[in-house]
C-alpha cells in the first residue's frame, strides 16, 4: 500500500489532502531518470533554458493569489506575507537569468602566441565551468518560494537536473511549482519532484548524486552531511540561526524598536535570519523595551488568510513544546515574562507573541534556536559586552546593529562571526550577496555571483596548437 502524507492547515488542525509519498523504488527511478536527462539538457544553449525559467516566472506572477492561499493553507503564513513572498520571488529569479552567463562563460587566463621562443607552439590556458550534474535539493517549509528558487533557479539555469524535495509540511506548494515547471516547459525529468518527510529525503541521499542542495535545521544538517559524505558528495548546508541585535544608546526608539519588532515577528519568527536575541544599551534599554512591548501588544493574531493578520499559527504543532519549554527554563532562571509566554486558547497552532526580558545566556531562549514568536530581551553596559554575547552562540548566520556611526557599527560588524552583517537593518536577504552561514548556520553560498558557482565545477584547459 502506497503511503500517504496528511497535510494538516494549522490555523484549523483540519485535513486538506492526501499525497501520495514515493518510496525508495520510485526515488531510485527519478533519480536514473534525472541523470539520463541532464546531458540533454546541459547541451541545450542557455537562451533555451533561460526561456524555459522565465515561463515558470511569470507563470508565478500569473498565479501569485492562488499559489499564495496553498501557502497559508499548508503552512498558517498571513496571507499578506505569503503574497510578499511570491511578489519577492521573480526579482531573484531575474537576477539569475541575467547573471548566470557571465558567471559561467569561458575564459582566456593566459596566451602564448606560436613562437614565442623559437619553433614554440601556441598556448591557451582557459577556464570554463560545468554543471554539476544531477543535484538534490532538499528544502524546508518556511520560505518554499525564496529558498526554493535560490537553488532549483540557479541549478537548472546552470544545466544540472534537480531532484526537488519539499518539505513535508509545504508539499502542496512543491507539487505546485513542480506542475508550473512543466508548464514552462522544463522537462519532466529535468526537474522531479520527490515527495515525503524525512524518510523520502534520506532515501534520496542513497542514490548516486553529483550535488546535495539543503536548507533546514542543524539537527538534519548534520545527518545530510553524514549522509552525503558516504558517496563523497558535494554538499551544500543551509540552517538555522540564533541571530543578534544590538541597540546602541544613540538611535531614534520610536523607529528601531519596530523595526526590530518586525524582524523577530515576522512569520511567526519561523525565519532562518529572524531576530532571536536582542541587547540594548543600559542607556536606552527601559526605553527601547517599552516601545518594543507596544509594537508587540499591537500584532494582530489571527486568522492567516484575513489580510489584516500579523501572526497566524506555528507551521508545527511540536514546536509549541520547545517555546513552553524555553519560556519555563527562562522564568525559573529569573527572567521576566513581558507578555505571551502560552499557546492561544483557540483550534489551530497558535502561540501568543512573547516577551522575556532580564534574560541571561544561561537560558534556552538566549543558546538555541526559538523559531517562533517568542525573544529575549538583555541589557549590556558595553560595545565589548554586546559583542561578547553575539559571539556566544555555535550559531553565524547573520548579526545586526543599530546605531548612528557607521564606523562603529562596522568595527562591531567586524568582530561577531556571521555570514551577514547589517547596519540600522535586519532579516533582510538580497540577490546581489551571498546568503551563507558560519559554525552550526552550514557552508556553502546560494544568491550572488557565489551562489551561482555552487551549483558548477571549473574545468581547466591547455590548449597547444601542436
Ligand atoms: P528540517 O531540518 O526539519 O527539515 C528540512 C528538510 O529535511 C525537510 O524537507 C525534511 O523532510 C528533510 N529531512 C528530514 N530528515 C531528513 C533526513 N534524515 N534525511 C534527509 N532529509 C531529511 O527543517 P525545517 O523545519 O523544514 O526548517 C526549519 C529550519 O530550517 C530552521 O532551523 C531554519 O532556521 C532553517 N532554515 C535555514 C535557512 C537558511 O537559508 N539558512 C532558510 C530556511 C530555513
Amino acid at each position: 500500500m502506497t503511503d500517504v502524507l496528511h497535510v494538516i492547515n494549522p490555523a484549523t488542525e483540519e485535513l486538506l489532502e492526501e499525497v501520495p509519498v514515493d518510496d525508495g523504488e520510485a526515488i531510485a527511478q527519478k533519480v536514473s531518470r534525472s541523470r539520463s536527462a541532464q546531458a540533454s539538457w546541459r547541451d541545450r544553449p542557455f537562451a533555451e533554458r533561460a526561456a524555459c525559467v522565465r515561463a515558470f516566472r511569470d507563470l508565478l506572477v500569473e498565479h501569485q493569489d492562488e499559489l499564495a492561499a496553498t501557502l497559508t493553507a499548508e503552512t498558517g503564513k498571513p496571507i499578506r506575507q505569503s503574497l510578499n513572498e511570491l511578489k519577492g520571488t521573480p526579482a531573484r529569479i531575474d537576477f539569475f537569468i541575467d547573471h548566470v552567463p557571465q558567471v559561467v562563460e569561458p575564459r582566456i587566463m593566459y596566451q602564448d602566441p606560436a613562437n614565442a621562443l623559437p619553433g614554440t607552439a601556441a598556448l591557451e590556458e582557459v577556464l570554463s565551468y560545468d554543471p554539476l550534474g544531477a543535484i538534490a535539493n532538499i528544502s524546508a517549509w518556511n520560505y518554499p518560494y525564496f529558498v526554493g528558487t535560490n537553488v532549483f533557479v540557479a541549478a537548472l539555469l546552470t544545466g544540472n537536473t534537480v531532484l526537488y524535495k519539499p518539505s513535508e509540511f509545504a508539499t502542496l506548494t512543491g507539487l505546485a511549482i513542480a506542475a508550473l515547471m512543466k508548464e514552462a516547459g522544463v522537462p519532466e525529468d529535468v526537474f522531479t519532484p520527490v515527495i515525503g518527510g524525512g524518510v523520502a529525503g534520506a532515501a534520496l541521499l542513497n542514490q548516486p548524486l553529483d550535488g546535495v542542495f539543503f536548507t533546514g535545521s542543524y539537527a538534519t544538517g548534520m545527518k545530510i552531511a553524514g549522509a552525503a559524505a558516504q558517496q563523497l558528495t558535494r554538499v551544500q548546508l543551509e540552517l538555522g540561526g540564533k541571530d543578534p541585535v544590538y541597540v546602541c544608546e544613540d538611535v531614534d526608539v520610536e523607529t528601531v524598536a519596530p523595526a526590530i519588532a518586525d524582524g523577530a515577528f515576522y512569520n511567526n519568527g519561523q525565519s532562518c535570519c529572524a531576530v532571536e536575541r536582542i541587547y540594548v544599551h543600559s542607556n536606552c534599554y527601559e526605553a527601547v523595551v517599552d516601545k518594543f512591548l507596544a509594537t508587540v501588544q499591537a500584532l494582530k493574531l489571527g486568522d492567516p488568510t484575513d489580510p489584516k493578520t500579523d501572526l497566524g499559527p506555528l507551521s508545527r504543532r511540536p514546536q509549541i513544546d520547545v517555546l513552553q519549554r524555553q519560556v519555563q527554563d527562562a522564568v525559573d532562571k529569573g527572567a521576566t515574562l513581558r507578555c505571551g509566554g502560552h499557546p492561544v486558547d483557540r483550534p489551530g497552532w497558535y502561540f501568543a507573541p512573547t516577551v522575556l526580558t532580564e534574560v541571561t545566556h544561561a537560558m534556552a531562549v538566549m543558546q538555541e534556536e526559538s523559531f517562533g514568536p517568542i525573544i529575549g530581551i538583555q541589557r549590556v553596559s558595553s560595545d565589548e559586552e554586546a559583542i561578547a554575547l553575539m559571539n556566544d552562540t555555535p550559531y553565524g548566520l547573520t548579526a545586526s546593529v543599530y546605531c548612528g556611526d557607521r564606523q562603529r557599527a562596522t568595527r562591531i560588524l567586524q568582530q561577531v562571526r556571521s555570514g551577514t552583517a547589517y547596519w540600522n537593518c535586519c532579516d533582510r536577504v538580497s540577490p546581489y550577496l551571498p546568503w551563507t552561514g558560519r559554525g552550526h548556520s552550514g557552508y556553502g553560498s546560494t544568491l550572488s555571483i557565489d551562489g551561482i558557482r555552487s551549483f558548477v565545477q571549473p574545468r581547466a584547459w591547455h590548449l597547444r596548437t601542436v
